[in-house]
């Protein structure tokens, strides 16, 4: 039967194959065009989208075309309806939560990885995807300054975080694997402890783990918000002496809130002590690390049974890359390895099969995204650009500071400044809170930059993270030149 009789492939169907190869190329260079226009000027959009809820799910139509529709036609679409709906990260008055930035480099990786649709669950499947993952990790170690030790690549660090503690468990219950937890009581329960910082990402993985939420004890911070150690050793302490098994403590350098970071080499000896898993997350906060004078940001985590790093935070990777470095892989194998007989393989024994190492079967090719921002920037290139961010918030700390109008409510040891407009005279802390929250929306409205918040001992508090590559002294100075001109304006009540 010709093409032409048959009912699938009948007179009038689009022909069969991929876009045309010329037609893609033709494409692609428009878009990296386009794509070239966005980055050099992404700051003629507004920083947070205006859009409102619904938006964009009302300008497109309800079911997908019945015949393809050329390029043209689909770029106009993403100017004029998806890129409104777009809030831009990658702007550089984006100074919100942790300020994560792509880079030429990564996005040109994240284009050849899309290319290349590598999928590397079996090291047969992209030796160069498993063997440039270890490459490009041990480069990250080096510059980090940690010993020897193995790595992976997850998405995020929720995803890090939840496999080292998923490796923890096994640790502590060898049969969980095959036994499960529920319905065994004379098992736990296990405790994991971690500062009044810590991120949410800990409480989802014990719910993740079956663990239980409520076995997550949120020890005491001091003063300098860093996790209490007297308090981590007495919560320990009563567990033990209730019955429960302490399992994992996760302490963090550079917390979401104000960049704290808990003490990490007395954590890791009162770990070593008590034969508990130490878990840091260093996501955000990790890189500065490679940056002169910062050097000890990571000390003590040599000492750790896994710690976390994301380059997709603050290291010029596009999102989403999360690195876990772990002392004990094989811990982690041994929680998740199975394979299934048409994964079976020849190799298997002497080379790494990524998919042994977590949830995930199939894996993208992050490392390449790792690579060639190491690589074009260099470490040298890196580290001045992260040391800039620190000079350019220290700047603006500086004019906090030296203001009547603001106040700084913690320290700046990365790029993180938190602060807040000052309460006048008898003003109570509702109406200071309900100010600068007002005060935060307005800023943001402008369109020119883009703050978050959080709160620091019940005060509303208004944060500006740098982090984006292409930040400069003047964001920082529109930044504050915005929230001054903000508050004058709230403050006078027009
Ligand atoms: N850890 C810390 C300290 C964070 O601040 C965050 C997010 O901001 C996370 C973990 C979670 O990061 P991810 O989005 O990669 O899961």
């Amino acid at each position: 039967m010709s093409d032409d009789d048959s009912p699938a492939f009948g007179r009038g169907a689009p022909p069969l194959g991929e876009m045309d190869p010329d037609v893609f190329r033709e494409t692609g260079h428009r878009l990296v065009e386009w794509i070239g226009n966005y980055l050099e000027s992404s700051d003629r959009h507004p920083v947070l989208s205006r859009n409102r809820p619904g938006e964009v799910r009302q300008a497109l139509p309800p079911a997908a075309p019945d015949t393809g529709e050329g390029f043209d036609q689909i770029l106009e679409d993403v100017d004029r309806i998806i890129l409104p709906g777009v809030t831009h990260w990658n702007h550089p008055g984006f100074f919100a939560y942790f300020a994560i930035t792509g880079s030429g480099p990564g996005i040109l990786a994240d284009f050849l990885s899309a290319a290349l649709n590598a999928q590397g669950m079996l090291w047969r499947t992209s030796p160069a995807l498993t063997e440039l993952e270890e490459v490009v990790l041990d480069w990250l170690r080096q510059l980090l300054g940690l010993a020897p030790v193995e790595g992976v690549i997850y998405d995020t660090a929720s995803i890090s975080t939840l496999h080292a503690l998923a490796a923890a468990r096994q640790r502590v219950a060898p049969d969980s694997r095959s036994a499960g937890l529920a319905g065994r009581p004379s098992l736990g329960p296990f405790r994991v402890y971690c500062s009044q910082h810590a991120h949410s990402s800990v409480d989802k993985a014990l719910i993740m783990l079956g663990l239980g939420h409520d076995n997550l004890k949120r020890v005491d911070t001091d003063q300098s918000h860093r996790m209490r150690l007297d308090a981590l050793q007495a919560a320990v302490n009563e567990d033990r002496a209730s019955e429960m098994t302490p399992m994992a403590v996760v302490a963090t350098v550079g917390t979401t809130a104000m960049t704290s970071v808990d003490p990490v080499p007395a954590i890791a000896e009162l770990c070593e002590r008590e034969g508990l898993w130490l878990h840091v997350d260093a996501a955000y906060a990790g890189a500065a690390a490679m940056v002169p004078g910062f050097e000890e940001t990571l000390a003590g985590c040599d000492r750790a049974t896994s710690l976390v790093v994301n380059p997709h935070k603050w290291l010029f990777t596009p999102f989403d890359l999360s690195v876990l470095y772990c002392r004990d892989m094989d811990m982690l194998r041994t929680a998740f390895s199975l394979t299934p007989d048409y994964l079976k393989n020849r190799e298997a024994g002497s080379v790494r099969n990524l998919m042994d190492t977590g949830v995930q079967l199939g894996r993208r090719f992050r490392a390449l995204k790792l690579w060639m921002v190491l690589r074009h920037f260099g470490a040298s290139g890196l580290r001045t650009r992260l040391a800039d961010h620190i000079r350019l918030a220290r700047l603006f700390g500086s004019w906090v500071d030296a203001s009547a109008q603001f106040e700084r409510l913690a320290p700046i040891p990365f790029s993180v400044v938190c602060f807040r407009a000052v309460p006048e005279p008898g003003e109570t802390d509702e109406a200071v809170d309900e100010l600068n929250a007002e005060l935060l929306d307005a800023v943001n409205r402008s369109g020119k930059v883009f703050l978050s918040h959080t709160t620091i001992g019940d005060r509303y508090t208004l944060r500006l993270a740098v982090g984006h590559i292409r930040t400069t002294d003047t964001h920082v100075r529109l930044a504050w030149d915005v929230l001054r001109r903000e508050l004058a304006r709230l403050r006078s009540g027009k």
